[in-house]
């Protein structure tokens, strides 16, 4: 081989080398593009998860929302979604709340109850229910102020501005133990109106930029379901028809009546009310099932439509309890009408129940009263009448000798201060007198009179007990079908049980220090006698003076003056009993804070067989329970 070709041979062998080498860094660069695309592939599909994910929870929330679902559910699901689905250790929401002591933060959602026991283990507060303060450092102030979202890793700083009794030492090892290590706070509003914060706690230290953007959407979807909640109530409260049953609601009912009378004034024309009662439906109730009761309602408010005319006006007031108004018709319309729908209802016929009955009471205006409230409670006593002739019936309102046991009561007062039954100085019986003299058809100068007597004796007492507490024994009187005219005594029974406390002597009432045996049986003992000799002499109310007598009679015979036991007692004085210490609970005590409604219930039921009967008892408070006292 001569020396080129060896030269062509190396040649040869240098460009294959070249090759194989140029190739292989081509090649090598190819595997490494790959790579790279392939890590770009799964970052962006990871991505795409992530934003599906985020997209899934928020069809969830918004599913939720378009739900009739109530806001405390809705807000509930929203933060086990952001916990969850996010990955934060606990989510919550605050809302800024104000009571008589000024403003508070309320947790109103939490995505995690085994946290929260934790933390209430932990702490030995309840934090759901507990009412925590503003954190008052500038930067949450800030942030609140200009609607921004906060991120930071101070949480100590945070929770003990929440909960300043929190103990430090303890917070951290709590922290440390659940791993927290930073939290982020996004402020909501609703219709332009701080509402509150979205707080999320998280293991990690940072947060991207783009995570924090997606939390200011979840809050806008928060803020969202607020504002829609906000828009269900207000509809629901201009709403005027009663949603089971499509008649009119007590409310509609209420500006109804008024407007009816003030067109029945201008154009003196009667019109009737009728007042109608579902017989025996906890019976229903307990027998075939709450749905079969609901079946029974249904079909009352179904005759009341079918035989209204197109002026009437049926409603729902509550319950099972319906009202009609028939306008331009007088008494003797109004019967045959109630008489028509009795009948109506008496046939219809129902699966399982196959029978229902009503007893129907029937008023007119202008005939029976010219006052709006006491038409209406004369329509429910010839109701109340109706159940106690044997249900199933219709009675027409007694013409009411208006409103003669205000006037009685009226007429005792007068007397009790003109004759100087009671001490009083000069100018406050002076005031008395001249409201009484003030007292016409509104029975609240009547209510504000036997107040201002009860303030004499005891400075807890507040304006406006003596009316609830004739209203609560007017309403456990009818449970126990008293008839009208004893529910007026027991009424008037009322406003005076504790006239002879005015008769204690001030040292005695002003007392700071306890009392001793001694000052403790005067109390008891003297204010019924003390009753006795200011109202005995009083002729109109001699029945009603055995009543007051014997108001703290027990029914387990532990009470005085006369140890009486169970019925011995007349049912008037235990209902004065039951309704007088319930309402002395509500009221602070030197010995003792005023209690809550349903501390006093506790209490009141604690009692059931020494003090009162459980009938009594049960009664009273499932009174109280439908009230707004
Ligand atoms: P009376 O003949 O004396 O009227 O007896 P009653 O059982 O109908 O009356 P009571 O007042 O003792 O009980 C009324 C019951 O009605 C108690 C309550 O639970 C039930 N009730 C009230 N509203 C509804 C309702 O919307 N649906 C159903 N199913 N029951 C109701
Ligand atoms: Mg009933």
């Amino acid at each position: 081989m001569g020396f080129f070709d060896n030269l062509k041979n190396f040649k040869n062998k240098l460009d294959q080398v070249e090759s194989t080498v140029y190739g292989k860094q081509s090649l090598l660069e190819v595997y490494e593009r790959n790579a790279k695309l392939e890590a770009e592939i799964i970052k962006r599909t990871n991505e795409l998860d992530r934003a599906n994910k985020q997209m899934l929870t928020l069809q969830h929330i918004w599913d939720m929302m378009n739900s009739s679902k109530p806001l405390s559910s809705v807000l509930n699901a929203i933060v086990n979604s952001i916990q969850g689905e996010l990955g934060y250790l606990y989510s919550f929401i605050v809302k800024q709340n104000t009571d008589e002591n000024g403003k508070f933060l309320q947790i109103v959602a939490s995505s995690r109850e085994d946290l929260s026991i934790k933390f209430n283990d932990y702490f030995k507060c309840n934090v759901v229910d507990y009412k925590m303060c503003f954190p008052e450092f500038e930067e949450i102030k800030n942030a609140v102020k200009n609607n921004q979202i906060y991120q930071s890793n101070d949480l100590i700083k945070l929770i003990t501005g929440f909960i300043p009794s929190i103990n430090e030492e303890n917070l951290k090892n709590f922290l440390k133990e659940a791993k927290m290590k930073s939290y982020i706070l996004v402020p909501l509003r609703s219709k332009q109106i701080h509402f509150g914060s979205l707080i999320v706690f998280s293991s990690r230290e940072n947060i991207s930029k783009s995570e924090l953007n997606f939390l200011n959407l979840f809050a806008k979807q928060i803020e969202l379901a607020i504002t829609i909640a906000d828009l269900f109530q207000a509809v629901k409260e201009q709403a005027i028809t009663d949603p089971m049953t499509g008649l009119y609601n007590r409310r509609y009912f209420e500006e109804f009546i008024k407007k009816e009378a003030i067109r029945s004034n201008r154009q003196n024309q009667k019109f009737t009310v009728i007042s109608l009662d579902l017989d025996h439906l906890k019976q229903i109730n307990d027998v075939y099932g709450h749905n079969y009761g609901d079946i029974a309602i249904k079909a009352i408010a179904e005759v009341l439509k079918n035989n209204a005319r197109s002026i009437d006006i049926a409603a729902r007031m509550g319950g099972e309890e319906f009202n009609l108004i028939l306008p331009g018709v007088d008494s003797q319309g109004g019967l045959i009408a109630a008489e028509r729908i009795r009948r109506a209802i008496e046939s219809v016929e129902l699966e399982k129940i196959e029978h229902i009955t009503a007893s129907i009471g029937v008023a007119t205006y202008l005939e029976h009263s010219d006052d709006i409230d006491e038409l209406l409670e004369l329509a429910d006593q010839a109701m109340y009448e109706s159940k106690r002739n044997g249900r199933n019936r219709v009675t027409l309102a007694k013409i009411s000798n208006i409103s003669s046991w205000q006037e009685v009561a009226v007429n005792t007062f007068i007397d009790i201060l003109s004759k100087h039954r009671i001490p009083l100085d000069t100018q406050t019986s002076e005031l008395l007198n001249s409201r009484l003299n003030q007292i016409n058809k509104s029975n609240d100068k009547l209510y504000q009179v036997a107040d201002n007597l009860v303030e004499i004796y005891n400075p807890e007492h507040k304006d406006g007990i003596m009316k609830s507490k004739v209203e609560f024994a007017s309403l456990l009187a009818k449970r126990f079908d008293l008839t009208k005219e004893a529910i007026d005594k027991l009424k008037i029974a009322i406003l005076l049980y504790d006239i002879g406390n005015t008769m204690l002597p001030k040292d005695l009432l002003q007392k700071k220090e306890p009392l001793n045996q001694e000052d403790k049986d005067y109390i008891k003992k003297h204010p019924i006698i003390a009753a006795r000799e200011i109202l005995e002499p009083i002729s109109n109310i001699v029945d009603i003076v055995p009543i007051i007598e014997k108001h703290h009679e027990n029914w387990d015979g532990s009470g005085y003056p006369n140890k009486l036991s169970g019925e011995q007692i007349p049912i008037e004085s235990q209902i004065i009993l039951i309704i007088d210490s319930y309402f002395a609970l509500l009221e602070k005590r030197p010995y003792r804070e005023a209690l809550s409604k349903d501390d006093a219930i506790k209490l009141i039921e604690e009692d059931i067989n020494i003090k009162w009967s459980e009938r009594l008892a049960k009664e009273f408070i499932s009174i109280v329970n439908d009230s707004i006292i």
